[in-house]
């Protein structure tokens, strides 16, 4: 069967649904939204990541906020259809069989995007190659590479058994799917009838990949030694890279913006941070977005139906929030917050809906600053006698192997004791997409306090604009682009000027001064003016933070311009 799809992504995460626990945080979210709003806008695409039957991790928090993981359990056939096409990889000279397995993505006008995750649990595999796609994330260097092998060799052959012949871009998120570009390359110069990777054959590979990196961080970007690399992909792969690698060991971000014609950044910023650490390379940025109708609660959905139609079909239409009643904003958002604390509260924790509410929550990683807040538990005491009172709601799962991103976690719940009797705090174990949403849909205000330019882009704060919920932020990432004091939400600077690096006293001032003399005193004082914020959240920012515009950008910035 001749499948017709011009263009094949590929991510070592996709998040479409809380079932289907195959993600760790943004950049999962981000692809299956990408891939959500791909099926509305009817843009041929099909994608491929690994099935993690394993899933990343469940979370569980003892009394002092100590981290264990627990395997996820979840069946895939509950979510999707097991395929009998068979494809094999060699990884340390065995075969490695791989199967798929398909789940369709329904777009709002009939169109679907199919994606296929990558299986190697089969009896006819090595036991140690059973468990290859397990754990996302999981296990060590060569673990990872073996995944990666599998993730963008086994996928594109696996596109091409299932009778994909008409792409003509690979889209590589991240430098995971670096290695689809092997195959690619042997595919090209086949093609050209090349006996050598040439000039000519590196340009025609170049015209047929895309890339996307997503974080400044180092840790982000995938390095392999080269013995581990030469033991896993074998000697001939090795040489093969080395003519235009480099042979200091596999480094799958410098691989992928050697081979790709079109390579991006996820925020302005960002852009500008991936052309300094990557000079001589030509990199663009596209902002990211959330999936409107995915991110937008029960209640804002019933909202926008009355108010703003065709709003599901076209995120566009947002831009008229600012024509939606200020009561009828409020009640949508008590109905949410309502959603949100009945969460909260069976455990029990007694949080008020008078209450303003600040919301915090995205993967524990250092750089992030989770405990930011608390730099000065006497003022934050001040602040809520003098101001006004306030609760504060946390969640987010540390990197099983990174200690530090655990430490934070626990000082969290040592400020939850020394405030114990002024603020309550609390943490809600095991984020996941419907915690996601309930968080950033139910809260007065969301907080993001990273260590800027730590951060390439940031989604949480878009998903609660597409909620009416404003945002105190760092400038980093996409709040440069969507903020405006006062308006918008409010910057965690001075004057609206950005502060780079780790200075915690100076940005955490920043900080208590927004919340005390600004934010709490207008959310119990000047109702009317935070409701007024709220629409322009929406009219301003969840009408362009959205994946409907960021496809629409791929497509004509990078898809049809290679
Ligand atoms: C949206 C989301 C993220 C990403 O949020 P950031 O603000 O980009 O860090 C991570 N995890 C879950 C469960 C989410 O819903």
């Amino acid at each position: 069967m001749i499948q017709d799809r011009a263009i094949a992504y590929f991510s070592m995460e996709i998040a479409l649904h809380t079932g289907i626990p195959t993600y760790s945080g943004g950049l999962g979210i981000l692809a299956g939204d990408m891939l959500k709003s791909a099926a509305d806008l009817n843009v041929p695409m099909v994608a491929v990541t690994l099935l993690h039957e394993k899933g990343y991790f469940h979370q569980k928090l003892d009394e002092h906020g100590n981290q264990s993981e627990e395997s996820v359990d979840w069946d895939p056939r509950n979510f999707l259809e097991p395929l009998p096409a068979m494809v094999k990889v060699e990884i340390e000279d065995r075969s490695v069989k791989i199967r798929g397995w398909k789940y369709e993505i329904q777009g709002n006008r009939g169109f679907t995007v199919p994606v296929y995750f990558l299986d190697t649990n089969l009896e006819e595999n090595d036991p140690q190659d059973r468990s290859l796609t397990g754990h996302l994330y999981g296990g060590d260097a060569r673990y990872r590479l073996c995944q990666e092998v599998i993730l963008g060799r086994g996928g594109i052959r696996l596109l091409r058994e299932l009778g994909y012949d008409s792409i003509k871009k690979y889209h590589i998120n991240e430098g995971h799917a670096s290695l689809l570009l092997l195959d690619l390359l042997d595919e090209t110069r086949q093609k050209l009838q090349k006996r050598e990777t040439d000039p000519e054959t590196i340009e025609a590979v170049k015209r047929q990949s895309v890339f996307t990196t997503h974080t400044p961080v180092a840790a982000g970007h995938d390095r392999f030694p080269a013995d581990l690399t030469r033991r896993v992909l074998g000697e001939r792969e090795v040489q093969h890279l080395n003519g235009f690698h480099g042979n200091d060991g596999l480094d799958m971000t410098r691989l992928a913006l050697h081979l790709s014609g079109y390579v991006n950044a996820v925020a302005r910023k960002h852009g500008e941070v991936a052309r300094a650490m990557f000079p001589g390379r030509s990199i663009q940025s596209i902002t990211n977005g959330v999936h409107s109708v995915t991110w937008t609660s029960e209640p804002f959905r019933k909202l926008f139906d009355q108010y703003l139609p065709g709003w599901r079909q076209d995120s566009f239409a947002l831009r008229h929030a600012l024509d939606i009643p200020k009561e009828a904003v409020w009640a949508a958002h008590l109905e949410a917050k309502q959603t949100l604390l009945d969460l909260v509260n069976q455990g029990e924790t007694g949080m008020d809906i008078p209450l303003f509410t600040v919301g915090f929550a995205r993967r524990a990683a250092v750089y992030k600053r989770a405990d930011l807040l608390f730099h000065d538990i006497e003022r934050l005491k001040k602040i809520a006698t003098e101001a006004g009172p306030f609760q504060i709601i946390y969640a987010g799962k540390a990197h099983p192997q990174d200690r530090e991103a655990k430490a934070v976690i626990t000082k969290i719940f040592q400020a939850q004791q020394a405030l114990k009797k002024h603020i309550k705090v609390i943490y809600l174990t095991n984020y996941d997409m419907e915690m996601g949403k309930r968080l950033t849909s139910g809260v007065d205000l969301w907080l993001n306090n990273p260590i800027s330019p730590l951060e390439a882009s940031g989604t949480s704060g878009m998903k609660a604009c597409h909620n009416g919920i404003p945002q105190l932020s760092i400038l980093d990432g996409w709040w440069v682009e969507g903020h405006m004091e006062g308006v918008t939400g409010w910057a965690i600077a001075q004057e609206g000027k950005a502060s780079d690096g780790d200075d915690r006293e100076r940005d955490a001032a920043y900080l208590y001064h927004k919340l005390e003399n600004v934010i709490i005193p207008m959310f119990y004082r000047e109702r009317e003016k935070y409701l007024n914020v709220m629409k322009h959240c929406i009219a301003l920012n969840a009408s362009f933070f959205n994946t409907q515009r960021m496809v629409q950008e791929y497509v004509t910035n990078a898809y049809l311009s290679l």
